[in-house]
């Protein structure tokens, strides 16, 4: 399968098996229960030694055909897929931390996940935040009791790039586990495996279901990181495989015990949504870089944060890892332009809180998705008040430029 390309693969890969009736799409299956007519088999299936299925919150069919297709996307040993982003990153932490541990993850983060890190905080682990642009930085918080390094490929709102080979180096020398976040690039931009990462985060509600219709999230196992060196597993996970250990621990907590499950008809759209990923992105990429030079040299802008723009701090590393600078654009209005002012006379741009949508939205950040931070820990991740978050659809690219240059016009007079 990989050396077919990667839409081919995501478009024909669940076709290798034969489905009822010759349907060319999974079925979605909805049933809660599955039924065994030799319940020998329904023992076999609980202890692991057939596979199947047993209740639905355990997976469906039709999330297994997800997980198989998102695990040929990141070319991973497993994938679990979950109800939405935070849950599947919940599910990891929550089921490979325990009270004591230490995690080191980057400051320059989506706020959930920041918000997240508290709860764990409180459940008794330690997170040290540092700048994951810097490597040293990163090393130098390390402890023997680290047992998780977090980053995201591209931050949010203000697009640092992490050192993402630095730190899987660093990670794979002092045998740490290394999640990355990939959701701001898709699989298609980037695969954290290269950089040794090994779990793969992805909130399915962005780029890779694209349509902003279904909300899911997944992990994947790379298999880069050796599950034997990690002591939070548990004996009942450690099968014969050492390299499902952790995943098996994921999916039995995220799933079975958490309930964190991905609705069947979610899974579907998904599903569909993922098979035309690389030709959005693709779109949504030229689109970004075309705006992004645009409102780079305006006069009522003070700044575009883009690492596809030479004088973004990372734009070396960033051209260096991912095959094109993503959809997501900071821009920092000049005093004599009022935000919200802006915000209200777009036409085409719609002023909304998510991304990786086909359709612009637009954000002002620091009193919205950063607003429970507080202003000191804004000011440290550079959000000023002027912020907002571009997150960059499919429109053509003329209609998104007009519809700035107007609004920007507007809010300046
Ligand atoms: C949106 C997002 C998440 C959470 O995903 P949901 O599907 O919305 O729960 C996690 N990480 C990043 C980087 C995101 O942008």
């Amino acid at each position: 399968m990989t050396e077919q390309g990667f839409t081919t693969g995501v478009l024909h890969s669940d076709r290798r098996e034969p489905e009822q009736h010759r349907a060319v799409h999974r079925p979605m299956y909805t049933s809660v229960a599955y039924a065994y007519a030799d319940p020998e088999d329904l023992i076999k299936v609980f202890q692991g030694e057939m596979s199947g299925y047993v209740y639905g919150r355990q997976g469906t069919p039709t999330s297994s055909a997800l997980e198989a297709k998102l695990n040929l996307m990141e070319q991973g040993v497993a994938t679990a897929c979950f109800s939405t982003g935070m849950a599947a990153l919940a599910a990891t932490f929550l089921a490979l931390l325990r009270a004591g541990d230490h995690v080191v993850s980057s400051a320059f983060m989506f706020g959930n996940t920041n918000s997240l890190f508290a709860t764990l905080c409180n459940l008794g682990c330690e997170v040290t935040f540092v700048d994951a642009t810097d490597r040293a930085e990163l090393e130098q918080a390390l402890r023997s009791t680290t047992r998780m390094v977090f980053v995201e490929t591209i931050a949010n709102p203000c697009t640092q790039v992490a050192d993402l080979a630095g730190i899987g180096a660093l990670c794979a020398a002092r045998g740490v586990l290394y999640v990355v976040d990939n959701t701001l690039t898709s699989p298609y931009l980037f695969r954290p495996a290269q950089v040794q990462a090994g779990l793969v985060v992805n909130s399915l509600s962005k780029y890779i279901g694209g349509h902003g219709n279904a909300l899911g999230g997944s992990v994947t196992d790379t298999g880069r990181f050796d599950w034997r060196s990690f002591p939070n597993i548990a004996e009942q996970y450690r099968g014969k495989d050492a390299r499902l250990w952790g995943i098996t621990q994921i999916r039995k907590k995220g799933l079975r015990d958490m309930g964190a499950t991905l609705q069947a008809e979610s899974a579907h759209r998904l599903a569909s949504g993922a098979e035309t990923l690389a030709l959005r992105m693709d779109r949504i990429c030229q689109n970004a870089a075309t705006l992004a030079q645009y409102l780079s040299t305006h006069r009522a802008i003070e700044r575009v944060y883009y690492p596809g723009l030479e004088q973004h701090p990372q734009h070396r590393r960033a051209r260096e890892l991912f095959a094109a600078y993503g959809g997501l654009l900071g821009i920092e209005l000049r005093a004599g332009c009022d935000p919200l002012r802006f915000l209200k006379q777009l036409r085409v741009i719609i002023c909304s809180s998510h991304l990786g949508d086909n359709r612009t939205l637009a954000i002002p950040v620091a009193q919205t998705i950063y607003w429970e931070m507080g202003p000191e820990r804004r000011h440290s991740m550079g959000i000023s008040d002027a912020l907002i978050r571009l997150s960059i659809g499919i429109e053509d690219s003329e209609d998104l430029i007009k519809d700035c240059a107007e609004a920007l016009a507007a809010a300046s007079r």
